[in-house]
């Protein structure tokens, strides 16, 4: 009965896969905030080409604060 619904679970698995981590865009789902790895965040230390994995384990949102637990990645 639930081969329909792992079938759609094995496609989304595999569109993430083909998404490399470093063009990974991570968005604060608290004030929307979108961290795109190409661009890093100027000003904050962080340069272009840096995935959100590279990030501190101390990052937060810039615009809210929000930890880096409120990020999920942009599909
Ligand atoms: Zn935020």
């Amino acid at each position: 009965m639930t081969k329909h619904a792992s079938f759609g679970d094995m496609v989304n698995y595999s569109h993430t896969l083909s998404a490399t981590m470093a063009e990974q865009k991570m968005k604060c789902i608290i004030c929307g905030w979108i961290y795109d790895p190409a661009v890093g965040i100027p000003g904050k230390g962080v340069k272009p080409g840096a995935p959100f994995e590279e990030l501190p384990a101390d990052f937060r949102c810039p615009k809210c604060g929000a930890a880096r637990k409120w990020f999920q990645p942009v599909t």
